[in-house]
């Protein structure tokens, strides 16, 4: 899952993105004006994004309103400041999903942040299933028929990305498009590698193979 973050606040933008980074295991972009992150909220694919109100060149409710406007329909969680209580209102009628006010925890953020891009794809419970297999969202944990299966961290982030739409085709470029940030090389062979990781540690024992390959397609996985 991709994430971009709108707030000028340099500190506390690479806070949220640290937490986002390690804990979420997101891929993060960062962005410190309204404008500049209108534009990459546009040419980019997010899973989520996190927006403060009061930004240079453009302010946070223009953001928003364009978005929309735009019927761009990415969750959108605002970062208020204390004194900005009022505006509330304004930001969930102008299409905010949530928000949280300034100083906030960062735990709790992210708790938020992953209960967003879950809704945002339909999903309301933290455990995913697939057939046999249970993908728990809060804490990474993966099990195939109740047994445990330990995946690299880039695995597991194909697998929830995939799971989360189940008999459709994902492409590689969708994948590396959500699962990694602005300033991250691309290559598609990187996608080849963690898919057969997936394949040798979750077919292992199933009667059924999970991923299915659609030659010059990508892969599905099969509800
Ligand atoms: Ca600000």
């Amino acid at each position: 899952m991709r994430v971009l973050i709108i707030e000028d606040e340099v500190r506390l933008a690479e806070n949220i993105a640290e937490v986002l980074r390690e804990s979420g295991g997101y891929a993060v972009d960062i962005v410190f004006d309204g404008e500049e992150g209108l534009y990459m909220a546009e040419s980019n694919p997010y899973d989520l994004i996190l927006l403060d109100l009061m930004l240079p060149r453009m302010d946070g409710i223009t953001v928003l309103q364009k978005l929309r406007g735009g019927d761009m329909d990415v969750p959108v969680l605002v970062l208020t400041a204390r004194d900005e209580k009022e505006m509330i209102v304004t930001v969930l009628n102008a299409g905010a999903d949530d928000y949280v006010t300034k100083p906030f925890d960062l735990g709790e953020l992210l708790a938020r942040a992953k209960a967003l891009i879950r809704r945002g794809k339909g999903q309301r419970s933290p455990v995913l299933r697939v057939g046999d297999i249970e993908i728990n969202t809060a804490d990474h944990s993966v099990r195939r028929a109740g047994t445990l299966v330990s995946l690299l961290g880039m695995e597991y982030r194909v697998l929830e990305y995939m799971a989360h739409r189940p008999n459709t085709v994902v492409s590689k470029t969708e994948l590396l498009e959500h699962l990694y940030d602005f300033n991250w090389e691309r290559f598609s062979n990187v996608i080849e590698v963690y898919i057969s990781g997936l394949r040798r540690k979750l077919d292992e024992g199933g009667s059924e193979k999970l991923i299915q390959t659609l030659r010059g397609q990508g892969y599905m996985i099969k509800r």
